[in-house]
C-alpha cells in the first residue's frame, strides 16, 4: 500500500454513511486520472470502479465509499466524499514560488500534492526559476563558504532532474541527492506502461511527449540527458536531515554534510522506506510498497515484516489469479496487527493461499531466489519478487521536522471532473 502524502476527506472505512447522514462515494479526477487500474484492483465491490480507456470511472450505484481505491491510487486521483465534491487535503504550505515558511526552502512535485510527471517537470523548472531571480548567476556571494552551492535539490525523480536541469541551465552551483538510482520511483514501477498525455518541456533538452511509453522509454530519456548535458546526480545519497543555520542549510546524508544557500524538495511522497540491508537488496525484483496489485498476478512473491502494511500487502497479492505468496516475518507471532487483518490473514492461511514462515530472516536476495534463516537452517526460495515492508519515514515527517507548516485545504472539484460515470 502507497503511502499517502495527504489523506483524502475522513479516513475511508466500511460505513457508507457519514455522522451528517451524507452517503460516502468515489468520485475520480478525471484530469489527474492516469488509467493503472490500480484502484479497479483494489476496490472490493465488483463493478463499482472500471477502467473506460484511460479513466477510471465509478458507478453511484455500487460503490459503497470503502476508500480502497484512494488508499491504492498512485496519483492521488480520488477522493471519497459525501457528494459535496469537496476534498480536504492535507498539503505543505507553500506560496505561488513553491517556497515554504522557512525561507530558502522549496517543494515541489508530488511532494507538495499534485501528481503527474508533467506538473512534477513544469515545478522542478518554475522553482528554478526563483532561485536564479534571488541568487542572480556569476554575482559573487558572501555568505557560506566556498562549498556552499546555490541550490541543493533532493530527489532525482521528474522534479528534482527538471530542477537540477534549469540550475545547470541558469549556471547555478548546485548538488542533487538522490536516495536510490536515477529517477527512483518511475524505475520502480512495477507496470511497464505509463502516459504523458501532453508534451512537456524540459530545460535544455525541449519538448517531451511520451503516450503509452514504457518506463524503459523515459528512463533511458532521461539517462541521455543526463549524460548529453554533463547533470551531476549523487545517488545512493539518502538525505537525513536539513536544518538551515544563519540563512544556510546543512543538508546531512550518510556520507557527509552539503551546505546549500536553498533547498528544493522533489522527494516525492513515498518516504524512505526502512531496508533490510543484505545483498541483493538493489535488484529490480524488490519492492517497497505495491501500488499496482494485479502486476504481480501469477508470480511468486516473499512478502518481509510483521506489521499491518506487510500483512496487507500480503492479503491483496494472494488475491491475485495464480500469485504464490510468502510472508516472511522475524517474530514468532502477528501480534501488532489489527483484528481485521489477523482474521482475514488466518482464512488465507486456512485456504492455503498465503504460507507464512514466523520467526525466518532473509539473509540474501537473488534474481532468481531468496535465501532466508529459518527454524535454524538456510532455506532457498525460488521467487520472482521480494516486497519488503518493515516501516519506514515518511514524508510528512520529514518536513515537519524541518518546521514545514501544513495545511489542510479543502479543494472543489469542477463537476465535469468529480464523478467520472
Ligand atoms: C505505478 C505508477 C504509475 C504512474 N503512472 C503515471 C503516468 O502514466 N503518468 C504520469 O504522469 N504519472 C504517473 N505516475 C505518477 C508519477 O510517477 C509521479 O507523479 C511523479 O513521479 C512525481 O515526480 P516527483 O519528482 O515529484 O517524485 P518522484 O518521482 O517520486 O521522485 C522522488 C525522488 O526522490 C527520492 N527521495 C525521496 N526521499 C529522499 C531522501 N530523503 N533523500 C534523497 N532522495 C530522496 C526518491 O528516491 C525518488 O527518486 C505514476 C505513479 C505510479 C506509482
Ligand atoms: S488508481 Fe488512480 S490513476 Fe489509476 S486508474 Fe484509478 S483513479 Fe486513475
Amino acid at each position: 500500500m502507497p503511502q499517502q502524502i495527504f489523506e483524502l476527506v475522513q479516513a475511508p472505512n466500511s460505513k457508507p454513511a457519514t455522522a451528517d447522514g451524507g452517503v460516502l462515494r468515489a468520485m475520480v479526477r478525471g484530469d489527474m486520472c492516469v488509467g493503472c487500474g490500480t484502484c479497479v484492483a483494489a476496490c472490493p465491490e465488483p463493478g463499482a470502479i472500471t477502467l473506460r480507456g484511460k479513466l477510471a470511472v465509478v458507478d453511484d450505484a455500487l460503490c459503497q465509499g470503502h476508500g480502497e481505491c484512494v488508499r491504492g491510487c498512485p496519483v492521488g486521483a480520488i477522493s471519497v466524499t459525501t457528494g459535496s465534491a469537496v476534498n480536504r487535503v492535507q498539503v505543505p504550505l507553500i506560496d505561488d514560488q513553491f517556497e515554504t515558511n522557512v525561507p530558502g526552502l522549496f517543494i515541489v512535485g508530488e511532494l507538495g500534492g499534485r501528481g503527474l510527471i508533467k506538473n512534477a517537470i513544469n515545478e522542478g523548472k518554475m522553482a528554478i526559476e526563483g532561485v536564479a531571480r534571488s541568487l542572480p548567476p556569476g554575482a559573487v556571494r558572501t555568505d557560506g563558504d566556498a562549498d556552499t552551492v546555490d541550490v541543493a535539490i533532493v530527489g532525482s525523480g521528474p522534479a528534482g532532474l527538471s530542477a537540477g536541469l534549469e540550475a545547470l541551465r541558469c549556471g547555478l552551483s548546485y548538488v542533487i541527492l538522490e536516495q536510490g538510482s536515477l529517477s527512483d520511483t518511475v524505475r520502480k514501477y512495477p507496470r511497464h506502461k505509463l502516459l504523458l498525455a501532453e508534451p512537456v518541456h524540459i530545460p535544455l533538452y525541449g519538448d517531451l511527449w511520451i503516450a503509452d511509453a514504457s518506463k524503459e522509454t523515459l528512463l533511458q530519456v532521461w539517462e541521455t540527458i543526463v549524460a548529453n548535458t554533463g547533470l551531476q546526480v549523487q545517488t545512493q545519497q539518502r538525505v537525513e536531515t536539513v536544518v538551515r543555520e544563519d540563512g544556510v542549510f546543512r543538508i546531512q546524508t550518510p556520507d557527509g554534510v552539503h551546505r546549500a544557500r536553498r533547498v528544493v524538495l522533489a522527494m516525492g511522497r513515498r518516504g524512505t522506506p526502512r531496508r533490510l540491508g543484505v545483498p541483493g537488496e538493489e535488484l529490480a525484483k524488490v519492492f517497497y510498497d505495491i501500488v499496482e496489485m494485479e502486476a504481480f498476478a501469477g508470480r511468486r512473491v516473499l512478502v518481509v515484516g510483521g506489521g499491518d502494511s506487510a500483512v496487507e500487502s500480503a492479503l491483496g497479492l494472494a488475491n491475485q489469479k495464480g500469485t504464490e505468496v510468502i510472508l516472511s516475518y522475524r517474530a514468532q507471532a502477528f501480534s501488532r496487527i489489527k483484528e481485521r487483518n489477523q482474521a482475514k490473514l488466518q482464512r488465507l492461511i486456512d485456504t492455503g493461499r498465503v504460507r507464512t514462515m514466523l520467526g525466518s530472516t532473509v539473509r540474501e536476495i537473488r534474481n532468481d531466489v531468496a535465501v532466508l534463516e529459518y527454524n535454524g537452517e538456510t532455506t532457498i526460495l525460488p521467487n520472482d519478487h521480494v516486497v519488503i515492508r518493515i516501516g519506514g519515514d515518511a514524508p510528512f515527517a520529514f518536513l515537519e521536522r524541518l518546521g514545514v507548516r501544513i495545511v489542510e485545504k479543502d479543494v472543489p472539484l469542477p463537476p465535469d471532473q468529480a464523478r467520472a460515470g
